[in-house]
């Protein structure tokens, strides 16, 4: 949290005095989502003061605020700020986040970013942004990757560690640093997983990130791994043939080459979800929800456009905006088939996944909202919005989805006493709409404004600022 942010918390106990006040905008006449209820609260005023929420009364009972800054809200709809639990970014690619009404994001490792504070360095970044100096979300920080296996591809963050005290360490590497949590990935022996997980405990930073398949989701649920992403592994831990399909995991990461693991989790996923064990899913389901290990299934990266329209590309007005490495990296260059034998498997694939969503969802799994941002296609800010239809495909109601896109994903951030809601002494992180979301969830999309800790952000196609539009 910034320096800011706690002189607007502190402020916020003086509010009801009537003689404070410096930056006060008002949005009069709006419908306002209680994300909790799952509805809008029609006709309310919302009054920030520094930053904060500071009233949020019907319109007719306003309280007074005589040099308030005014937006109309007649006819339009107030959301709290959008948060992507599971992106890599970098620098230029922060603007693109607030754009979108994504106000936090959780940067689950960069390959592209240095570690170290400087220019371009992650610590940076967050402080930053923080102090207003670029314009961009608040950024929660895994710093590196915990795996078992050296990868040659995503060098950046990913640090490996073969054995129980080199995990230790490098949990202590990360913490020391400044780290919010640990992200470990999927290739972890057991054992080096097991001081990984004793140690985050320890230094009371939660573990998040790729169940390892030597592991398997029972076991890393048990040892507190508090999200799950892009369901890796799962159908091997349902399936029916569980041990032979573990056996051929073993032997794939005992080569060191992470590839072969890839081509048999994900590769071979139709296969192995053809030997699903519902009982074994169930009981499964039971154990995520008793823990509250929170999935976040990350369709928006399972789901290849080319599988469906040979020749799509990511737009190329938005990569235009992205450095060089990171437009890079959206782009596609691989053959479309990734590691499925042909491009109907792929698509068969990513349709069983959702599928899968929706049954955990039923069975009351929290599903987060998360995209892996940086991945193919997957453009910062807009593929939030891509998410969220994704998951309303996979039976999640709209307003299910806006509550997981808002409070559920502040609470798995340990930040929902100061975002993920619209309520009084929060965080003025807010995205006012143009259409109602819970008649149609791509009203997301149709953004009329933005207001990141309690200021409007001005965006790049507005032209005045030259995109560098710093909160301040
Ligand atoms: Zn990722």
């Amino acid at each position: 949290m910034s320096i800011l942010k706690f002189a607007a918390l502190a402020f916020a106990s003086i509010i009801a005095a009537p003689s404070v006040v410096e930056a006060q905008i008002r949005i009069t006449n709006v419908s306002v989502l209680d994300v909790e209820n799952g509805e809008f609260l029609p006709n309310r005023t919302v009054m920030i003061v520094d930053g904060m929420i500071a009233a949020v009364a019907p319109s007719d009972e306003e309280p007074p605020g005589a040099d308030a800054q005014l937006i109309d809200g007649t006819g339009k709809f107030l959301i709290p700020g959008l948060i992507d639990m599971h992106v890599h970014t970098d620098r230029s690619a922060l603007p693109l986040f607030l754009e979108h009404g994504v106000t936090t994001v959780r940067d689950m490792g960069t390959h592209f970013a240095p570690l170290e504070a400087g220019s371009g360095g992650q610590l940076q970044l967050r402080s930053d942004v923080a102090r207003g100096i670029v314009a961009g979300p608040e950024l929660f920080l895994s710093l590196r990757i915990l795996d078992g296996i050296e990868r040659d591809r995503w060098l950046m963050h990913f640090a490996h560690a073969d054995t129980p005290e080199e995990g230790a360490a490098l949990v202590d590497q990360v913490a020391d640093a400044g780290g919010d949590f640990i992200k470990i990935y999927t290739d972890l022996d057991p054992d080096v997983f097991h001081a990984i997980a004793t140690r985050a405990r320890a230094r009371n930073l939660p573990m998040v990130g790729h169940v390892p398949g030597r592991v398997g989701y029972a076991q890393a649920a048990e040892m507190d791994l508090a999200t799950a992403e892009h369901l890796r592994g799962f159908f091997i831990d349902a399936s029916s043939e569980e041990d032979r399909w573990r056996d051929m995991y073993e032997l794939a990461a005992l080569s060191g080459d992470a590839s072969q693991t890839y081509a048999l989790a994900n590769g071979r996923l139709l296969e192995i979800a053809a030997t699903y064990d519902h009982e074994k899913a169930a009981a499964l389901f039971s154990l995520l929800r008793d823990n509250e290990v929170g999935i976040v299934p990350t369709l928006v990266v399972l789901d290849d456009p080319r599988w469906r329209y040979p020749s799509a590309q990511p737009d190329p007005a938005l990569v235009a905006r992205l450095s060089e490495i990171y437009s890079n990296i959206v782009t596609p260059s691989d053959d479309p088939r990734g590691p499925f034998a042909t491009v109907t498997d792929g698509l068969a694939a990513h349709l069983r996944q959702r599928q899968l969503v929706g049954d955990m969802h039923r069975a009351g799994v929290a599903i987060l909202v998360g995209t892996d941002a940086s991945n193919p296609f997957v453009l910062p800010g807009i593929s939030l919005h891509e998410e969220l239809a994704q998951l309303v495909r996979a039976g999640l109601t709209n307003a299910e989805v806006l509550r997981a896109a808002t409070i559920t994903n502040a609470r798995y951030l340990d930040a929902d006493n100061r975002i993920g809601s619209i309520a009084v002494g929060k965080e003025a992180d807010l995205v006012l709409l143009r259409n109602n979301p819970l008649v149609d969830i791509a009203a997301t999309r149709d953004i009329d404004a933005v207001l990141f800790d309690g200021e409007v952000v001005q965006f790049e196609s507005d032209g005045a600022q030259g995109g560098q539009s710093a909160p301040q």
